[in-house]
Formats: C-alpha cells, sequence, structure tokens
C-alpha cells in the first residue's frame, strides 16, 4: 500500500490499545523496542485467518477483531503463559472509506479484547490483497514452565474446560443447517468470540502435565498430545460438558461426532497427574469456569490413540473423522 497504509497505521493501529511500562518504543518506528523481565521465558505464538477459509468475507468485522486476537491469546493460555504483546499483519483488498470502516470495526473488536487483558499493540505490517490477518502474540512464563503437549504420563487424568461443540454447532447453522435450538445468540457468540482461557491456564501451571487448546476438535488436538507424549487417551463421550443448546440438539440427533471433532471452541483440554487429583478437584468448585473430568491417559499399543468410548459402552478406536460417529 503507498500513501494510505500511513495513514491506516496512524488512524487504526498507533494508538489501538494501551500502554504498558515494558514498551520502551510502540508503533512507528523500524522495529519495537520492548524490555523482557528478568528470569522469564518469552512465549511466541503465531495464527493466520484468510477470507473464504477461517471466516466467511461477511462476518461481522467486530467480532473478526475480537477473534483473530482470542485464537492467538488461546495460545499462550494453553501453555499457561501471561500475555503481554502483539504484533499484527494486515492485508486489505483496498484502503478506501469501505474499508476503512471495515477495519474502525476490527480494531473496536480487537482493541476491547486486548484492554482486558493489558495486552499492547507494538507494531505489525499493512499491505494489499486478498483479505488476511496475521497475529502473533508474545507472552511470559517462568524460567523451565510450561504446558507443553508432550508431558502427559500413564496414568494422567484427562479434564476440559467450558463446553464442547458449541461453535461447531454455530457453524453448522451458519452454512444453512436448519437446526432447532432453543439458544442460537448464545452459540453464535461462542463461535463469534470465543474466551481465550488465560487465566485457568495460568492455574493449571500448579496442577497440569499437558495442555491444548481445542480449535481443531477434541479428538484431533487430544491427539496431538498422544503424539507428543508417547501415550494413548480414553474419552468418555457420558462425560463431555454441554451446553443445554448442544446437549438438547443431540439428544435429538445422536450426533456424538459434534463435541469430539468440531473445532472453534478454544477451551483447554489438558491432563492431571493422579497424585495431583484431588487438590486439583477441590481447586475447581472455587473456580468460575468449569473444568470436567473426561478420561484418562493410558499406554496402549500402538501408542497416540484417542479411544471414545460410546453411551452404550461401545469403545471406537483410531478415530479419524466425523463419519464414525453419525453410526
Ligand atoms: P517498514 O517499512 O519499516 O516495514 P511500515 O511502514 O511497514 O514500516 O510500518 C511503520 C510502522 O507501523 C512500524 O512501526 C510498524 O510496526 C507499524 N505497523 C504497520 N502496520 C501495522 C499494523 N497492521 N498494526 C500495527 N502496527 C503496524
Ligand atoms: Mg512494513
Amino acid at each position: 500500500m503507498s500513501g494510505g497504509e500511513f495513514d491506516l497505521i496512524r488512524n487504526y493501529f498507533r494508538d489501538a490499545t494501551a500502554q504498558r511500562e515494558d514498551v520502551v518504543l510502540g508503533i512507528g518506528d523500524d522495529c519495537a523496542l520492548i524490555n523482557v523481565p528478568a528470569g522469564k521465558h518469552l512465549a511466541v505464538s503465531m495464527d493466520t485467518l484468510v477470507s473464504g477459509r477461517h471466516f466467511i468475507a461477511e462476518v461481522d468485522p467486530v467480532s473478526l477483531g475480537h477473534k483473530a486476537l482470542a485464537v492467538n491469546l488461546s495460545d499462550l493460555a494453553a501453555m499457561g503463559a501471561e500475555p503481554a504483546w502483539v504484533t499484527l499483519s494486515m492485508t486489505l483488498p483496498d484502503a478506501d472509506e469501505v474499508w476503512q470502516q471495515w477495519l474502525a470495526s476490527f480494531m473496536q473488536g480487537f482493541s476491547a479484547l486486548a484492554a482486558c487483558h493489558q495486552v499492547q499493540l507494538i507494531g505489525g505490517d499493512t499491505t494489499r490483497g486478498e483479505l488476511t490477518i496475521t497475529v502473533q502474540a508474545h507472552g511470559f512464563l517462568d524460567r523451565g514452565e510450561g504446558l507443553r503437549r508432550n508431558a502427559a504420563r500413564d496414568g494422567d487424568q484427562i479434564y476440559v474446560s467450558g463446553t464442547l461443540g458449541d461453535a461447531g454447532l454455530a457453524l453448522q447453522m451458519q452454512q444453512g443447517r436448519q437446526i432447532k435450538v432453543n439458544d442460537s445468540a448464545y452459540l453464535k457468540h461462542r463461535l463469534d468470540q470465543p474466551t481465550p482461557r488465560l487465566a485457568l491456564g495460568r492455574d493449571l501451571l500448579k496442577y497440569a502435565t499437558a495442555a491444548i487448546d481445542v480449535s481443531d476438535g477434541l479428538v484431533a488436538d487430544l491427539r496431538h498430545i498422544c503424539t507428543s507424549s508417547g501415550v494413548s487417551a480414553v474419552v468418555h463421550v457420558e462425560k463431555l460438558p454441554l451446553s443445554d443448546a448442544v446437549s438438547h440438539y443431540l439428544n435429538e440427533s445422536g450426533d456424538w461426532a459434534l463435541p469430539l471433532a468440531a473445532g472453534d471452541d478454544y477451551e483447554l483440554v489438558f491432563t492431571v497427574p493422579l497424585e495431583r487429583q484431588a487438590a486439583f478437584e477441590a481447586v475447581i468448585t472455587q473456580w468460575d469456569l468449569r473444568c470436567t473430568w473426561i478420561g484418562s491417559i493410558e499406554i496402549s499399543e500402538p501408542s497416540s490413540q484417542v479411544k471414545v468410548v460410546l453411551p452404550d459402552g461401545k469403545i471406537i478406536d483410531e478415530v479419524s473423522g466425523y463419519d464414525h460417529f453419525n453410526a
């Protein structure tokens, strides 16, 4: 982009977020300069959203601004990191008035979520092309800390936060499937404006071994933990935490694939060793965010499987996708 780029930067990015004291130099120079606290790791994560692939072109830009930041903060949450700074690469089809209006709305959603977590936008890039948004998030972890995917062990107990399948059901409805639900506004909110589970992630540093956020679906994401850790998982479908809307839908449809395989909920799935389970169960009774036991980690051959126990006791292993659950 040419001259318009500088106007965009000045008007929409430079003062989009609050100033943090650890930022020596923010937007406006060749680089941002930041102070990383002594004794901390810098945790860094990046995610890209492409129009037509990760969102529909007509999506509400306020929600998209929220989501672009939320999915990145969710990765920090899944590591147990505390967010601090973000950079933003924005590829826009045009810099005309229509797109400026769009950008103002996008940044409204982005900035509101940034303010909730004291996150500062410290730089980025602005170019012209097919609408694409890349956010890089930076956060802190104490040295040696971090909820890694490779840390699950035989006998660990598996928990998940919040509820599963909400975003997936909203997506099906958005794609035109006629589904009767009693709270479509709730479902849409879960799809459009996911909540990064940052406080949970930090609390989990004391209790959990491995953690991951549910972006691609419970089974798919849990399998990442299994693969990295060289273990398998057993998940009990009847234990999966469901919202009233999804629960109602499942009673009608029997579509267990939804909470198992649908993505975009951005809840955390994590493992707690047996010896810490009692303390964990005690502490979660005081938390606002529900955490639910859904199964356990075991050693089996071949490893890296996620075995799903259906309500009738039938076990499905080698879960490869949707169709298996629609039986
Ligand atoms: P350069 O030519 O050195 O890459 P730019 O003209 O791309 O610089 O950017 C000027 C300043 O504006 C830089 O500090 C850059 O980090 C910031 N910036 C550009 N685009 C964005 C954006 N989308 N969000 C936040 N900061 C941005
Ligand atoms: Mg640049």
